[in-house]
């Protein structure tokens, strides 16, 4: 069953959102060589309390951290841990937070030092295609639209779209109907209506789609051991023009003064 917001519903998820964003640049402000994915872990938790709202991942299934973070090949459920980061990598944060009832939910990948230009390319456009999917996110567009912006965009740079993980409605709950796969064909597919909010997250690989999950199980990763990336928004579907109501433009800031 695919859940409607209101308006006033929207702008407590528009909220949540924009602290996840504020979250996420909190994050980034400390990722350099060296740093253990726990300390990030711990600096987004106390962020997020101190703004009066609570971890969304924390008890969700069992997950014990505030923080996905999953380096280089990992491509999203990275538990944070004693890893040291390391120059050259990457890493994908994933966050969430819930606020007077309701879910956001956003990640980015942010490079680590120096990344080889093959890598920095595939972050480049892995963050494209989640921008070509919002163009899609439109009163009256189908979900099939969305997944195949992403898949034919990033497809053409040769790269691979993770099929066994997808986007996703969100609200009271975290993972809401519909499923937002990020490969489809279009014209197929659920209807997108106004009242809707999607994550889109477009999980992209540099080789094989296929992915393998850890030991551990939570970490999902590259079966070929390539690295991916995860870019993710919160959407509201609108007439027109899907609106963004989660945000990249705090963590930007803050990676532009490095
Ligand atoms: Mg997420
Ligand atoms: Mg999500």
């Amino acid at each position: 069953m695919i859940v409607y917001k209101s308006e006033e519903e929207i702008a407590l998820i528009k909220e949540s959102s924009l602290l996840v964003g504020k979250t996420l640049a909190e994050v980034a402000k400390v990722i350099k060589p060296g740093v253990k994915t726990s300390a990030l872990d711990q600096i987004a938790e106390t962020f997020i309390r101190d703004h009066g709202a609570a971890p969304g991942f924390k008890g969700y299934n069992g997950f014990q951290h505030t923080l996905c973070i999953s380096t280089n090949e990992e491509v999203v459920h990275g538990i944070p841990g004693s890893r040291e980061l390391v120059d050259g990598d990457i890493v994908s944060i994933d966050c969430g937070v819930i606020m007077h009832d309701f879910y956001g939910d956003s990640a980015y990948t942010f490079a680590v030092g120096e990344v080889s230009e093959e890598v920095k390319l595939l972050m480049e456009r892995t963050k494209a295609s989640l921008y070509k999917g919002i163009e899609m996110a439109v009163d009256g567009k189908r979900v099939g639209d969305i997944g195949y912006a992403i898949q034919s965009y990033v497809e053409s740079f040769g790269y691979s779209v993770v099929r066994d993980l997808v986007g996703h409605g969100l609200g009271r709950d975290l993972h809401e109907k519909p499923e937002v796969p990020n490969y489809g064909r279009r014209g197929i597919g659920i209807k997108l209506k106004e009242g809707m909010v999607l994550a889109i997250e477009p999980m992209i690989n540099l080789g094989t789609r296929t992915v393998v999950q850890e030991k551990d199980g939570w970490t999902i990763r590259t079966a070929d051991k390539l690295p991916s990336a995860h870019f993710e928004h919160d959407v509201a579907i609108r007439k027109g023009k899907g609106e963004i109501l989660s945000t990249f433009d705090f963590i930007e800031e803050v990676i532009n003064k490095q």
